[in-house]
C-alpha cells in the first residue's frame, strides 16, 4: 500500500548536476521540480469524497484501484470526468522546509487540494479558474499550493480536478525562496514579450488611424489577439483585470482564439493582396467565415466543444495560412517574403519548444520560450514589411503624383499647340484673324483709348503666283512674304504687338486670300507719315524666289479706331472696304469711307431680300440690241437685269449679282431669267423676228450639276433654235477654275447654245486657253472700246485682240460704244458686232418692240443699225 503512496520524484535540472533519486521524497531541494510520479483515479460519476476515498484506502480490499504515473506530466487529454491525484511527501533533512507546488497550467476549472498530515483534519483549499481569483492561496496566475514541513514530517496531497478541456496538470515542488525568484525572472521576460505585443498593437494601430488602411488595423487587431490569448491562457488578464469575474475569464480564452484566427486571415488577405481572382481567396473567406462562426459559438456551445471546435480550426487554417507565404513569393509577390519569413520564426519557435516537450532537444531559454521569442520576433518582422510597404506606398504616391504632373504638363502643352493652331495662320505661322481680333479688341478695351490704325494689306498678284507655281510654291512664297512683313514692321515706330509669347513677337497677322493685317498707333506712326509708305515701298520690292522675281503689288486699306468703328470686326470690315477702293488709287493706299461701303445696311437688305424679289417678280428684264456692224441690222439682244426696289429705287445688278452669287439666291435668279427670256423669244419669233437672246450666267452656274439639263430642257420646251440662245460668261469668272469651267462649258456648248466671252481684255486668260474654249463670240470689254477713238494704243490692243480671235473662229463683238468716232472705229478694224448706249441703251420689252416695229422689217432682213432709233452710219 506503502508504493501507493510513495512518490516519485524524477529531477531534471537545467544544469544536470543534481541526481535523480526515484521514489525519494526529499523535498528540499534548490529548484522547481517536476512531480513526475504519482497516483490518479477517474472517477467518471464526479460523487466521490476524499472522506470515501480515504476509507476506501484504509480498507483491508480497496474498490478503487489507483493507477501510477511515472515519468511524466499527468495529461488526460479532453475530459469532463474528475481525476483524483494523491501524492506523499517526506522532509529527510535536518531542516524545516518550506515549498510551493506549483501547478503551471492555469486553465483548469476546478481544483480541489486536500492537505494531510498524519493526526490532523484535513486542510482544504479551491482553486481553480471558475472560482474568484481572491480564493488562490498565492496571488499568482498559475495554481501554487505553498506549505511547510519540519525535518521528518510527512504530508500527503489529495488533488480533485475537473475541467472543460485538456486536462493536464504539470506540476513542480519549489524550494518557496528558488520559486519565488524563478518566478520573479519568468515574469520579467513574460512582462518583456507582453510590452513588445503591445507596443506593435500600439504602433500599427496608430498608423491605421491616421492612414485609414485595413491592413493595419487587422494587424495590430491580430497583435493584440495574441496577447490576450497568451494572457488568458496564462491567466494574467483574470490576475490583473477581472479577478473577480472567472466567466470573463473563461470567455475571454475562448474568444480570443477565433477571433485572432479571424483578424490573422483578414491580415493575411490585406497585406498579401489576395483578390477575388487568386485561388487562395475563397479557403481564406471560408476561414473567415468559420472563425466569425467559431467567435458566435463560445457564446452558446459549452466549453470544451467551443475550445474543440477552436482547436479544429486553427490546425488547418494555420497551415493553410503558413502556405500561403511561400506559394505567393514564387509568385513574386515582394510582401509574402515577409510574410513566409515572420511564419516561419513563429514555427520555428513553436517546434523547438515541441521538439523540447518531446525530449528530442535539451532544455533552454530557447526552447522554453520558443513560441514567445517566434511570435515576438514575427510581429516585429511584419511591423518592419508594413513599415516598409509604407515607405513605398509613399514613393509610389510620389511617383504617381509625379507622372499626374507630368501628364498635366503634356496637357498643358497639347492645349497651347492647339491653341496656337487656332490662333496662327497654318502656312506663315503669323497670328491670324481671331487672335488678331484678340488684339484690336484689347486695344478698343483699354482704359486710354488712344486712336489706333487697323491696316490691312492684301497682295493683289498672289492668286496667279498660286496658279503659276502650284500651292506648294505659293505656300512658301507666302511664308516667306509673312516673315518678311514681320520683319519690316516690327522696326517701324508706332507698329504695335499682335501677339507676344515667350518665343516670339508677332507685328503682322495673316489672314486668307493673301492678306495681312497691322495696327498701328496713330500718334507715333504719324498718318499719312513716310512710315506707311516705307513699308509699303519694301513691300512693293518684288520678291525673289528660285530665281524667279515676283510681283506682289500689295494694295493697303485703312480703318481707324474711333472714327471708322469702335469694335475689332468693324474695323477690319472697314479695312477690307478701304483695300477694296485702293486698287484703283494710284498711291493704292486707301482709307475707310464711308460712301465707298458696299458692305453697309443697303447691302444687307439687298442680301434679304432678294429672293422674295424673285418670288414677287420685282425684278425685271431690260434688253439691249447688238447689231452687226457689216450689215446695220439687229442681230440679237442681250437681256439684263433691273430690280426697282421700293426703297432704294433701281438698284443695278453689278450691285445685287455679287450678293446673288455669295448667297447660292444665283441658281434661282439664272433660271428666272432664262425662263423669261425664252418666253419674250418665243414671242419675238412669232412676230417674225428672227434673232438671238444673249443671257448672262456667272460662274457659280456652271457648278450646279443640273444647270445643262435645265438649260436643255428649257430650249427644248420653248421649241426655240438652240443657237439663238448665247451664253455670256465673263473672262475672269472662267479664270477662277480654269479646268472646270471647260469641262462644264463643254456640256453647255454640247446643248445647241452659243457661248460668248464677256468682258473680254480684263482677265489674264492666255491664248491657248481661249483657243480651247467651246465659244462662238468674244465681247471686248467696253473698257477698252472707251477710248479707242483717242488712245492710239488701245486701238491696237482692239485691232490685234479683234484679228487674232477673228482667226481662231470667234465672232468679235464690241461692247460700251457710247460715240460715232468709236463706231466708226470699229468698223474699220472689222469688227462683227456693236453694242452700246450709241446705238441703244438696253430697254424694257415694250419699247424694245416698238423700236422693232418701226426700224427693222419682220423677218430679219438686213438694215442699218442706226444711233437712237436712225440707222448706223454707212458713211464712217
Ligand atoms: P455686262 O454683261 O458687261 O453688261 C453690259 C453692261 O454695260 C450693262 O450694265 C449695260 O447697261 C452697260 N452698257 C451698255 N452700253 C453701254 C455703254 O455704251 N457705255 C457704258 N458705260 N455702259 C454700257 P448693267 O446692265 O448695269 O449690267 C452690269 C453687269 O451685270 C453686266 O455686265 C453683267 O455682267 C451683269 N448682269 C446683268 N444682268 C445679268 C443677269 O441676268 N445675270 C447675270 N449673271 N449677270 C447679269
Ligand atoms: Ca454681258
Ligand atoms: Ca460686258
Amino acid at each position: 500500500m506503502s508504493s501507493i503512496y510513495r512518490l516519485i520524484w524524477l529531477v531534471l535540472c537545467f544544469t544536470g548536476s543534481i541526481s535523480v533519486q526515484a521514489a525519494v521524497n526529499n523535498v528540499q531541494l534548490e529548484a522547481g521540480k517536476k512531480l513526475i510520479a504519482l497516483e490518479y483515479l477517474r472517477d467518471d460519476s464526479g460523487t466521490l469524497s476524499l472522506d470515501a476515498l480515504l476509507d476506501d484506502a484504509a480498507s483491508e480490499t480497496p474498490s478503487h484501484s489507483w493507477e501510477t504515473l511515472v515519468d511524466s506530466t499527468p495529461n488526460f487529454g479532453y475530459t469532463q470526468a474528475t481525476y483524483w491525484l494523491r501524492f506523499h511527501l517526506v522532509n529527510e533533512s535536518a531542516q524545516r522546509a518550506d515549498q510551493v507546488i506549483e501547478i503551471s497550467y492555469p486553465q483548469l476549472d476546478y481544483l480541489d487540494v486536500y492537505e494531510l498530515r498524519p493526526g490532523q483534519p484535513p486542510v482544504k483549499a479551491s482553486l481553480g479558474d471558475r472560482q474568484p481569483f481572491s480564493q488562490r492561496l498565492v496571488d499568482h496566475p498559475n495554481f501554487l499550493i505553498p506549505f511547510e514541513m519540519a525535518s521528518g514530517a510527512q504530508v500527503s496531497f489529495y488533488l480533485r480536478v475537473q475541467t472543460q478541456g485538456s486536462l493536464q496538470l504539470p506540476m513542480s515542488l519549489w524550494q518557496n525562496t528558488a520559486f519565488f525568484l524563478a518566478i520573479g525572472e519568468e515574469d520579467q521576460i513574460h512582462s518583456f514579450y507582453y510590452g513588445v505585443l503591445s507596443v506593435i498593437f500600439i504602433i500599427n494601430f496608430f498608423v491605421y488611424v491616421a492612414l485609414r488602411e485595413k491592413t493595419y488595423l487587422y494587424y495590430a487587431l491580430s497583435t493584440l489577439g495574441y496577447l490576450v490569448i497568451i494572457s488568458s491562457l496564462r491567466a494574467k488578464t483574470f490576475q490583473v483585470f477581472w479577478p473577480d469575474f472567472p466567466w470573463l475569464h473563461n470567455q475571454s480564452v475562448l474568444v480570443s482564439i477565433p477571433l485572432t484566427l479571424l483578424f490573422s486571415t483578414l491580415f493575411t488577405r490585406e497585406f498579401l493582396h489576395i483578390t477575388r481572382d487568386s485561388r487562395l481567396y475563397m479557403p481564406l473567406q471560408a476561414i473567415i467565415v468559420m472563425a466569425g462562426l467559431a467567435v458566435a459559438a463560445t457564446f452558446v456551445i459549452s466549453y470544451a466543444a467551443s475550445i474543440r471546435f477552436s482547436v479544429f480550426l486553427i490546425i488547418p487554417s494555420f497551415i493553410f495560412l503558413f502556405s500561403c507565404g511561400p506559394l505567393l513569393w514564387a509568385k513574386g509577390v515582394r510582401a509574402a517574403r515577409y510574410y513566409s519569413i515572420a511564419w516561419g520564426v513563429l514555427t520555428a519557435g513553436g517546434a523547438l519548444t515541441a521538439a523540447n516537450k518531446y525530449g528530442v532537444i535539451p532544455n533552454s531559454f530557447i526552447t522554453e520560450y520558443g513560441v514567445q521569442i517566434g511570435s515576438a520576433l514575427e510581429a516585429i518582422i511584419l511591423t518592419v514589411a508594413l513599415a516598409e510597404r509604407l515607405y513605398r506606398e509613399r514613393e509610389q504616391k510620389v511617383i504617381a503624383q509625379a507622372e499626374t504632373l507630368r501628364e498635366h504638363h503634356e496637357r498643358r502643352q497639347a492645349e497651347l499647340r492647339l491653341m496656337k493652331q487656332v490662333l496662327h495662320h497654318p502656312v506663315t505661322q503669323l497670328p491670324n484673324r481671331a487672335c488678331f481680333e484678340m488684339a484690336i479688341n484689347d486695344l478698343t478695351l483699354s482704359r486710354n483709348q488712344q486712336p489706333f490704325s487697323v491696316c490691312l494689306i492684301h497682295l493683289t498678284r498672289f492668286q496667279e503666283i498660286n496658279k503659276t507655281l502650284g500651292h506648294n510654291n505659293a505656300d512658301l512664297v507666302l511664308e516667306a512674304i509673312g516673315r518678311k512683313l514681320n520683319e519690316i514692321v516690327q522696326t517701324v515706330d508706332g507698329v504695335k504687338v499682335v501677339e507676344e509669347s515667350a518665343e516670339s513677337r508677332f507685328f503682322a497677322a495673316s489672314f486668307e486670300a493673301a492678306s495681312f493685317g497691322i495696327i498701328y498707333d496713330n500718334q507715333l506712326f504719324g498718318v499719312n507719315s513716310e512710315n506707311l509708305a516705307q513699308v509699303q515701298e519694301r513691300l512693293f520690292r518684288p520678291i525673289d524666289f528660285k530665281g524667279m522675281r515676283l510681283e506682289l503689288s500689295p494694295v493697303i486699306g485703312i480703318a481707324q479706331f474711333p472714327d471708322h468703328g469702335r469694335d475689332a470686326p468693324t474695323l477690319i470690315r472697314h479695312a477690307h472696304v478701304a483695300l477694296e477702293s485702293a486698287e484703283a488709287l494710284e498711291t493704292r493706299i486707301g482709307y475707310y469711307r464711308q460712301e465707298q461701303d458696299r458692305y453697309n445696311s443697303r447691302r444687307l437688305t439687298i442680301l434679304s431680300e432678294l429672293k422674295l424679289a424673285i418670288a414677287h417678280d420685282a425684278l425685271t428684264l431690260n434688253f439691249q440690241p447688238k447689231f452687226s456692224v457689216a450689215q446695220g441690222n439687229l442681230v440679237g439682244m442681250e437681256a439684263l437685269l433691273r430690280w426697282n426696289h421700293p426703297r432704294f429705287g433701281l438698284i443695278r445688278p453689278d450691285e445685287f449679282i455679287p450678293v446673288a452669287e455669295q448667297t447660292g439666291v444665283i441658281k434661282p435668279l439664272t433660271r428666272w431669267v432664262i425662263q423669261h427670256c425664252l418666253t419674250v423669244l418665243q414671242d419675238l419669233f412669232r412676230a417674225g423676228h428672227n434673232i438671238s437672246m444673249a443671257i448672262n450666267i456667272s460662274a457659280s452656274n456652271l457648278r450646279e450639276s443640273d444647270f445643262v439639263d435645265f438649260v436643255s430642257d428649257a430650249i427644248a420646251k420653248s421649241g426655240l433654235p438652240a443657237q439663238n440662245i448665247i451664253l455670256e460668261l465673263t473672262e475672269t469668272a472662267m479664270m477662277t477654275d480654269p479646268i472646270r469651267s471647260l469641262a462644264a462649258l463643254e456640256a453647255v456648248a454640247s446643248t445647241g447654245v452659243r457661248i460668248s466671252i464677256d468682258d473680254f481684255g480684263t482677265g489674264y486668260s492666255s491664248l491657248a486657253y481661249i483657243k480651247k474654249l467651246p465659244a462662238s463670240e468674244i465681247k471686248i470689254d467696253r473698257s477698252l472700246i472707251k477710248e479707242i477713238s483717242i488712245k492710239s494704243e488701245d486701238q491696237i490692243i482692239v485691232k490685234a485682240t479683234t484679228k487674232m480671235c477673228q482667226q481662231l473662229g470667234f465672232k468679235v463683238v464690241a461692247e460700251g460704244v457710247e460715240d460715232e468716232l468709236t463706231l466708226r472705229a470699229l468698223r474699220q478694224i472689222g469688227c462683227d458686232l456693236v453694242q452700246g448706249y450709241y446705238l441703244l441703251p438696253p430697254l424694257p420689252l415694250n419699247r424694245l418692240v416698238e423700236w422693232l416695229y418701226t426700224n427693222q422689217s419682220t423677218g430679219g432682213s438686213p438694215g442699218s443699225p442706226s444711233p437712237r432709233g436712225g440707222s448706223l452710219p454707212a458713211s464712217a
